[in-house]
């Protein structure tokens, strides 16, 4: 196996129906369209694998969208191609999401046969009427019984999808989502606040009201800011408790399950992207597919290659920027050595004063050469983390 670790991002695009909320790259697609994709998908494939032959692949994550949503036959040439023209290492982490509406237990077992072992289930709430609040398509049986499908199946490595901030959530309901999904026993969880994304349904029926929430004012159906706070403390709170450590900002796993795929973004390993609005890092260069799904399958089909629409060569600012901002999400932090081995610069002669300033409000701390975001920090991430953008205007 070559020495250079790779990780692998597939996106397949399409969904059984669009959540309300969700300005992901996705949609509802018929079987044509599929089935046009995947064929340009294995070539971008095919292609990317002649340029990175020296690369093993230590994780691969088929996100999207709904990958299980995809006709078995189909996704099992996907993952027969990467196994053809990849290196992929015996113990490869690799994960598929996963609705709990769209699975059968047969396309499950297959699909762990085939070498997927870790599963991400978008579950949100164990709350039927938040659930038809976010349009989703499935109801908390539906993630019962394929929760229970994917064990029989061979899965031991789970993750459940989270949300707080849901319009009409309570921190009961929310207690509630923990407690049902802690009786499955996951190995791991997820837990994100709803952010109103323009251009969705959701930003036509709350947008006013998400905007009267920042400026402090009263808002009608999305909860307060400081109930969202609450929310978020509810769900750390009761997520820590019942034996998961918070090894990222909104991410927990139970003993040696956090999601190495993640974690290799967040230290920075290269990474493929393929399928539409996919992004790779290679070689400190940026490359960001096409969002255009005809654009996509019309030069794929042909092997017009490549498909990506943007490059960009990563100046050694937006590194180090990206080196402190994607490692502080994580609770371990970075290593001011690790910073001055890819750099070759003291961290302190390029953030000595945003670290002396997140020091003193206690943001931020410094432990044997390691920085980290202390708990007050990572709940104002958002500030935190802007302290090390370099070009701020
Ligand atoms: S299933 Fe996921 S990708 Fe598809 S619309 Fe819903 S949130 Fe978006």
């Amino acid at each position: 196996m070559p020495d250079k670790k790779l990780g692998l991002y597939i996106h397949i695009p399409f969904c059984m129906k669009k959540c309300l909320y969700c300005d992901f790259c996705s949609g509802v697609y018929g079987p044509e369209i599929r089935k046009d994709y995947v064929k340009a998908l294995t070539n971008e494939l095919r292609y990317q694998s002649e340029r990175l032959y020296d690369y093993s692949v230590a994780s691969i994550y088929i996100g999207g969208g709904t990958p299980t949503w995809l006709e078995e036959k189909l996704m099992d040439r996907v993952i027969k191609t990467v196994f053809k023209y990849y290196n992929v290492e015996p113990a490869a982490e690799i994960t598929m999401e996963m609705n709990p509406a769209t699975a059968s237990e047969s396309q499950l077992f297959s699909y762990h046969t085939l070498g997927v072992n870790r599963l991400s289930i978008g579950l949100q709430s164990s709350n039927e009427e938040e659930l038809r609040t976010l349009g989703r398509v499935h109801s908390f049986k539906d993630f019962l019984r394929s929760f229970e499908a994917a064990r029989r199946s061979g899965f031991d490595n789970i993750s459940v999808d989270i949300m707080t901030g849901i319009p009409g959530q309570n921190p009961l309901s929310l207690k509630k989502t923990l407690s049902d999904v802690f009786l499955m026993k996951p190995e791991h969880i997820s837990c994100y606040s709803l952010i109103i994304e323009e251009g969705t349904p959701f930003h036509d029926m709350y947008g006013e009201d998400d905007e009267k929430r920042k400026r402090g004012e009263p808002q009608e159906f999305l909860p307060s800011e400081d109930e969202e706070y609450e929310l978020g403390k509810t769900a750390q709170n009761m997520i820590k408790a019942a034996g998961f450590s918070q090894y990222e900002i909104s991410n927990y796993a139970k003993l040696g399950k956090a999601c190495l795929h993640n974690v290799g973004y967040w230290k920075r390993t290269p990474y493929l992207g393929v399928g539409i609005s996919a992004a790779s890092l290679i070689d400190e260069i940026r490359y960001t597919n096409t969002r255009d799904i005809n654009e996509y399958i019309r030069k794929g089909i042909s092997s017009n290659f490549p498909l990506y629409n943007e490059a960009e060569a990563l100046s050694e600012k937006k590194r180090m920027e990206e080196f402190m901002f994607l490692g502080l999400r994580m609770t371990e932090g970075i290593l001011e050595n690790d910073f001055y081995e890819t750099f070759g610069v003291l961290l302190d002669s390029v953030y000595m004063l945003p670290v002396e300033r997140l020091l003193s409000e206690k943001l931020l701390k410094r432990d044997r050469g390691r920085l980290f975001l202390t708990e007050l920090g990572a709940d104002l991430s958002n500030y935190a983390l802007s302290m090390f953008l370099l070009d701020k205007d």
